[in-house]
């Protein structure tokens, strides 16, 4: 028999560029409320971003859910990319990064490190995305990553002066 494990926080990251965007989202966020053993606590402010990735795409819809679940992290992982497909997310004939109906990216899994082939937690690009770390700060700014102790908030800031370095540093000197 299997023993059901603790309920655990974890944060996922929501992104739609194509199609229907608003009901893409909210597909997603209802979806996420009916997965097993999985309780939805919060969503961010949804917002919209400059697309990230090969050139001629639309804008992003992105936002941060935040869920308590007794869920494995492959088990999650699973039902994400479930959730996607039936939002008709089409991944074969997508150039990386390119344009989706939906993403969703498991970010944070309580405090689990996990490097596992198709399985990476925290998600390896976390730190270098305002679209995910301004929503994410917004409903978890005290939340740590357990790969490095820092704050969701502390890498927002640490973003944020990182992106204004960039952006100054052909005017000066
Ligand atoms: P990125 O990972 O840079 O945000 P992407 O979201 O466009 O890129 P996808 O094509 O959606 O990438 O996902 C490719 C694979 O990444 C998935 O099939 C999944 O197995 C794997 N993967 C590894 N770690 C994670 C994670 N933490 N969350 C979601 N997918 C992950
Ligand atoms: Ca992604
Ligand atoms: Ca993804």
């Amino acid at each position: 028999m299997r023993t059901p494990s603790a309920p655990t926080d974890c944060f996922i990251a929501l992104g739609s560029n194509l199609g229907d965007r608003h009901a893409n989202i909210r597909a997603a966020v209802d979806a996420l409320a009916k997965l097993p053993g999985t309780e939805l606590l919060r969503v961010s402010t949804i917002i919209e971003t400059e697309p990230v990735g090969p050139p001629g795409q639309d804008r992003y819809l992105n936002g941060v859910a935040h869920v308590r679940t007794t869920l494995s992290p492959r088990e999650l992982l699973q039902h994400l990319l479930r959730i996607e497909l039936e939002r008709g997310r089409d991944r074969a004939n997508s150039p990386r990064w390119g344009s989706r109906t939906l993403d969703l990216d498991l970010l944070l899994f309580g405090d689990h490190i996990i490097d596992e082939p198709g399985l990476t937690v925290p998600h390896p690009r976390l730190r270098e995305r305002l679209f995910v770390l301004e929503p994410l700060a917004e409903i978890a700014r005290e939340q740590r990553l357990p790969t490095d102790g820092r704050t969701t908030g502390e890498l927002l800031e640490s973003l944020r002066r990182g992106t204004l370095v960039a952006s100054v540093r052909p005017t000066i000197g």
